[in-house]
């Protein structure tokens, strides 16, 4: 069975051709650029090319990954009919779907009636599934995988706000999170490595990348996470704020002469990391910067961090205790520095890492517990598209 994962934004499609007999992506690449001048596709199958074509919208782009998957030279498909099923990451269930779905007309009207709570992500995703369905064979089944999915299961305390409940019933305001398909994923691996069954272990979930968020999973099920109403809450991230006292944004109206959209965008666009160093959102850029003797990217990564930390702790508190700690996505993946000042201090709690281990980097998962600590400390390499791979596979199986 073959796979197709789209996960399509406002001007770009990502996509992952994935055989679930080995659970390989046999095809992978994106397009950039849709709907502006000088749109290309990277297509990285049989061989690796680099296409520039117009792509004046997702339909035009989705033919072209498909004319890339089924190509003599480049492809690894012979024709389309191979695509059993099309998996595609939607980024907001709302409180409607508590799991992945089979797209029917009805379930596309819902997501969309959703559009409200993520109104840069979800209109591009269902774009997406309407491109696919104009293109693809007529019955190929398509699936959606929600990022808010995951969290579904937030106990009530966890997820409401101290506003007027009326607002939460009205208006559908509450905690969602995000990364649901990367928490999950890394919990269940997390599980897996230590050969317990998830419903007996209390996990700290790290995903730290662009956009980052902690959750906290106890028996195998989201109890909290950082990541809120919308991605802009929680830790501070590349060019995002995270939390803030709320009064800062008529503070900031007032100063910047912005409108409250303005101040958004400027609390998504302008800050984090980005807006606290002046250097770059990019950790590697920040970590040479720091080591330079730059203040401000020094600032920059000891907020992040801080926050991470604080993060650990309250969930750990949350759950009433922790028995592994996992970190994920690019900067936890990758950046051992940030991992180094996440985990110090917190031997008090039973975490003692390994630095040693910590600074090395192994594929696939890194154990890096250090000797006498009660809880594991895992860094685990996330896939979100193998979430929405097997998800899809399992409902068109059972369908
Ligand atoms: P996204 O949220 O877009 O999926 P990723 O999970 O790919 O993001 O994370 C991207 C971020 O990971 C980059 O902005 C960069 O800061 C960080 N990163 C990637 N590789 C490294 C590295 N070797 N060292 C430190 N940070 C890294």
């Amino acid at each position: 069975m073959k796979i197709l994962v789209i996960n399509a934004g406002s001007s770009s499609l990502k996509y992952q051709l994935i055989d679930m007999e080995t659970e390989v992506a046999i095809a992978k690449g994106g397009c950039e650029r849709i709907g502006l001048e000088g749109s290309f596709l990277k297509h990285n199958g049989k061989k690796q090319v680099t296409i520039e074509s117009p792509m004046p919208n997702h339909e035009s782009a989705i033919k072209l990954v498909l004319d890339a998957l089924v190509d003599s030279e480049h492809g690894v498909i012979s024709s389309m009919s191979e695509i059993d099923a099309v998996g595609h990451r939607i980024v907001h269930s709302g409180e409607d779907f508590d799991r992945s779905v089979l797209l029917t007309d009805e379930v596309i009207e819902t997501c969309r009636n959703n559009t409200e709570l993520a109104p840069l992500h979800q209109p591009a995703n269902l774009t997406g599934v309407a491109a696919c369905k104009a293109v693809l064979p007529e019955g190929t089944p398509m699936v959606g995988v929600f990022d808010t999915a995951f969290h579904s299961t937030m106990p009530e305390h966890a997820y409401i706000y101290g506003i007027p409940y009326e607002d939460y019933k009205n208006y559908k305001i509450r905690r969602y999170g995000f990364h649901g398909s990367s928490h999950r994923f890394v919990s269940e691996e997390a599980a897996k490595y230590l050969g317990k069954d998830p419903s007996e272990l209390k996990i700290v979930t790290c995903h730290l990348g662009n956009g980052s968020s902690i959750s906290a999973v106890d028996g195998g099920k989201s109890v909290d996470t950082s990541m809120s109403f919308t991605p802009l809450g929680g830790v501070p991230m590349g060019t995002r704020s995270g939390d803030l006292d709320p009064a800062i944004v008529e503070f900031l109206c007032k100063k910047h002469g912005f409108d409250v959209s303005e101040c958004v965008n400027y609390l998504n666009k302008k800050s984090g990391v980005s807006g606290l160093s002046g250097v770059s959102s990019d950790f590697r850029d920040l970590g040479e910067a720091a080591e330079q003797g730059n203040h401000r990217a020094q600032l920059a990564l000891d907020v992040f961090t801080y926050t991470c930390k604080k993060y650990v702790g309250a969930y750990a508190a949350a759950m009433g205790g922790i028995d592994c700690l996992v970190f994920t996505a690019g900067i936890g993946e990758n950046d051992n520095y940030v991992r180094s000042q996440v985990l110090k201090g917190l031997e008090f709690m039973g975490v003692v890492a390994d630095l040693e281990k910590n600074a090395v980097r192994v594929k696939g998962i890194n154990d890096i517990t250090g000797a006498g600590s009660r809880v594991k400390v895992l860094v685990i390499p996330t896939n979100e598209e193998l979430v929405i791979a097997r998800d899809t596979k399992e409902i068109v199986c059972k369908a």
